[in-house]
């Protein structure tokens, strides 16, 4: 008799085979019609939306290993974004707002309705939580007709391939959510907010851009603070204006992660989430050169 967790792995694997996929979580083109096979139906619910048991993985991965053998444009023009956005006019396909390491993407399609007019992307590396969103997103595009076209996914490795999906100064918004920890001292050069990854990331924002952070440990956001606010190329925002931003309250409490803290207290006893915003400093001259 096959165990729970081995039949919910057999579901998820059956639905990978019965659809053709990209590496970077994409269906492939040209395989229409997209429909739900009878692979894929055992894991949604009634409406369509797929139930999370199916897609839970292994809490962490390496970011920094050489072997995840993603695939990836060379420049960020050779990447076909019909892919993820077919609704929207190709000469509006620029996206704006980054949700990076989206996990369940709880995020990624509030912020889709909070901004209709801007198209948003949630990057994730773990294949099944990746996939999770896409049914997700497609669930609600069929449930909510003409809306969430401005929302899609992406699977790849964030702290690597960045520059070569986005052109230079094209983002509105990056958001790092609860990204890992990475607690030993010997792993803090796996945290996705470093001083490198941080000029990475400034050189995809247009000036004025802003850039989030969330986490529930209090140490985290001391070194995102002392990261971003030593980087010449950001600011720190002033509570009053975090206050009045939408996006600040989404990351409270539209995120899995968020939602988890403050359900069962998270890394820290009181379920404390502790917040910053950094505005791209557009008087400092970009510590990145053109790349392509
Ligand atoms: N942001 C989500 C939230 O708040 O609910 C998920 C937070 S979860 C603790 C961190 C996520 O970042 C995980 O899903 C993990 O797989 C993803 N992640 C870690 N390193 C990554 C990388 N280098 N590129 C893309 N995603 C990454």
């Amino acid at each position: 008799m096959p165990s729970t967790k081995r039949k919910l792995k057999t579901a998820f694997q059956e639905h990978m085979n019965s659809v053709p996929m990209e590496q970077d979580g994409t269906v492939k083109k040209g395989s229409e019609p997209l429909g739900i096979t009878s692979a894929t139906k055992v894991m949604l619910d009634e409406k369509n939306y797929p139930q999370k048991r199916f897609f839970r993985s292994r809490a962490h991965c390496n970011p920094l290993s050489h072997n995840d053998g993603f695939k990836y444009p060379l420049r960020p023009n050779e990447y076909d974004w019909s892919i993820h956005y077919p609704e929207v006019a190709a000469d509006k396909r620029t996206v704006r707002v980054l949700d990076i390491g989206m996990g369940f993407g709880g995020l990624t399609v509030d912020l889709a309705k909070l901004m209709p007019d801007k198209l948003i992307l949630g990057m994730e590396i773990r294949a099944k939580v990746c996939e999770y969103v896409r049914l997700r997103v497609d669930a609600l595009r069929a449930e909510h007709v003409g809306e969430y076209q401005n929302a899609s996914c992406l699977r790849t490795n964030c702290m690597r391939y960045l520059p070569n999906f986005f052109e230079k100064e094209s983002m509105d918004k990056i958001f790092f959510c609860f990204p890992d920890p990475h607690f030993k001292a010997k792993n803090h050069r796996r945290r996705i907010v470093n001083d490198n990854l941080l000029t990475e990331y400034s050189y995809i924002m247009a000036p004025d851009a802003l850039l989030y952070t969330i986490t529930d440990v209090k140490e985290l956001h001391d070194w995102h603070v002392e990261k971003c606010t030593s980087h010449p190329g950001f600011e720190r925002v002033s509570d009053e204006e975090c206050e009045r931003d939408p996006c600040v309250q989404s990351m409270l409490v539209k995120t899995e992660e968020g939602q988890k803290v403050a359900r069962q207290g998270g890394h820290n006893t009181k379920g404390e989430k502790y917040f910053a915003v950094f505005r791209k400093n557009k008087d400092k001259p970009c510590l990145m050169a053109s790349i392509f």
